[in-house]
């Protein structure tokens, strides 16, 4: 079976990367998602809840077994090294599912959505970057509403992210996210076919 070609699909919270993946998905594209990944992979039972535990505690795990998510996220938030440590454990896992899930398709190309592509040095894993990008502003707003949280909760995600200009430095493709959807469903056919061309002729 020919390797599937892998495109990277990125972009800062709130540009429309969930958007953008399930019009490829309506296009027939396999997309694999990144962040329901590290969801499934700390759930009790899974790879990366025996690692969270050893990490936090048994405390972490509420009556039922589960991750008490919020806590987790409190307790890494101001604390930078703990964060990266928490982090270099549960990246590999992730990617490591990433691949296992690849192995499995048989579809021309896939999408594979991974909102820290860049920040965690994803680009390896895939043939091509493509970044959604929208202005700040229309990002921190299409959050605000999204997440009904405030500014500074956005900006404190933001900062944790790549800027806008290493992203687009850093992309093979960009969609731009600037207007209404019918904009998105046109950029996802176009690149759509063109990927399908790439796809093609790296499996000659
Ligand atoms: P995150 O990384 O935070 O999960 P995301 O990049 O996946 O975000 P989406 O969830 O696709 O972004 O979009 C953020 C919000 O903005 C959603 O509520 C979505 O419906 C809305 N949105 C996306 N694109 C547009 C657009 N062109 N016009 C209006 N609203 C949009």
């Amino acid at each position: 079976m020919n390797r599937p070609f892998r495109v990277g699909l990125t972009g800062g919270i709130g540009s429309g990367k969930t958007t953008v993946a399930g019009l490829f998905h309506q296009q027939g594209v396999t997309v694999i998602d990144a962040d329901d990944i590290a969801h499934e992979l700390v759930e009790p039972g899974q790879p990366g809840y025996k690692a969270v535990l050893e990490f936090f505690g048994r405390d972490i795990a509420g009556a039922s077994g589960t991750l008490d998510r919020k806590r987790m996220r409190q307790l890494v938030f101001s604390d930078p090294e703990k964060k990266q440590a928490l982090e270099s454990i549960l990246h590999p896992l992730v990617y490591n599912e990433i691949e296992n899930r690849i192995a499995t398709i048989d579809s021309a190309y896939c999408i594979i959505a991974i909102p820290l592509l860049l920040e965690t040095g994803g680009e390896r894993h895939v043939d091509r970057v493509l970044a959604v990008d929208c202005d700040e502003e229309d990002q921190i707003q299409r959050a605000i509403i999204r997440d009904n949280t405030d500014r500074d909760d956005i900006m404190s995600i933001m900062a944790t992210q790549v800027t806008r200009e290493r992203r687009l430095a850093k992309a093979d493709d960009i969609i731009r996210n600037d207007r209404d959807i019918s904009y998105l469903v046109q950029q996802v056919a176009d690149l759509d076919s063109r990927y399908r061309a790439m796809a093609a002729s790296a499996n000659q």
